[in-house]
């Protein structure tokens, strides 16, 4: 018979089979420990961590003035290096850290990806989001209940949302890259640059507030690609500490699906008539 851990990713095991059920559970310096590896946090120069070994064991070095969620994406990214990759040891730049960086196939993006489940496990964020509205003030909560940081947070929820959810980082030169669920329009995508009518737009020029209210915008305004022009989105934007915006898109509330009917009630409805696609929800 399968059983939950059996069908598991194998960071999401790993954290399994150290009695990790909820996310405060999640003790990264713990794992490291048990598999032979001491974590410091010291300055470094041009990188954001750096692994040295002798291939039985391992110090792992983070960079002290990162933030804290930061240092958990950055430890979490050495530990897959230190399971999976021969032992090696690893220099790892700024750039090449991030959950951003988690679809090309090289070995630092399946680091990342492996980072990725480590910090916000499938199991443990799918229940934590059931019924809930994906949104950045979403990705603020998660981010403080998961101890990561907003943007690995709000990477997940656009990727795991039901309804479709598209996250773009934008900074004054232009998009810098975006993920989206699997539920999202695949002929849509946000606009290269932003819109001087959003509130992104004034996030990143003025650099005005911190965190935009979600609002309800012509499509026109963040989107290119087939059907925009009679669609609505909702949006969310907040300024990074880089000065780059992070911008949620949602499906907008009249075009989500409704709760299931029960037997014998009629199909046609506002749904029916919704310019979204009807996908399954996302693993
Ligand atoms: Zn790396």
């Amino acid at each position: 018979m399968t059983t939950l851990p059996d069908l598991l990713s194998p960071p999401e095991r790993l954290l399994w089979i150290h009695g990790c059920r909820r996310p405060e559970h999640i003790d990264l310096e713990g794992i490291a420990c048990d598999r032979g590896a001491r974590v410091v946090y010291r300055r470094l120069d041009g990188c954001a961590a750096r692994l040295l070994t002798d291939g039985e064991q391992a110090i792992i070095s983070i960079q002290a003035s990162d933030s804290k969620g930061r240092q958990r994406f950055s430890l979490a990214h050495e530990l897959a290096h230190w399971i999976n990759d021969v032992r090696r040891g690893f220099s790892c730049f700024g750039d090449d850290i991030g959950p951003q960086n988690a679809e090309a196939a090289s070995v630092e993006a399946a680091a990342n990806e492996f980072s990725s489940q480590l910090i916000l496990p499938d199991y443990m964020v799918a229940p934590w989001m059931r019924g809930r509205h994906v949104s950045l003030g979403l990705a603020v909560e998660m981010s403080a209940a998961f101890r990561t940081s907003v943007t690995a947070a709000a990477i997940k929820l656009a990727r795991r949302a039901a309804s479709g959810a598209c996250l773009v980082c934008h900074s004054t030169q232009g998009r810098r890259w975006f993920v989206r669920s699997s539920t999202w329009p695949r002929g849509l995508y946000p606009r290269m640059r932003l819109h001087p009518d959003t509130a992104a737009f004034h996030l990143a020029v003025k650099g005005a507030g911190s965190m935009s209210n979600a609002r309800s915008s012509p499509g026109a305004h963040w989107l290119s690609g087939a059907g925009f022009p009679a669609m609505t989105v909702e949006s969310q934007s907040m300024r990074l500490p880089d000065g780059a915006v992070l911008t949620m898109l949602a499906q907008p509330v009249a075009a989500r699906a409704p709760t299931p009917r029960r037997h014998g009630e009629c199909a046609i409805g506002a749904w029916a008539a919704s310019p979204w696609p009807s996908h399954a929800p996302a693993r």
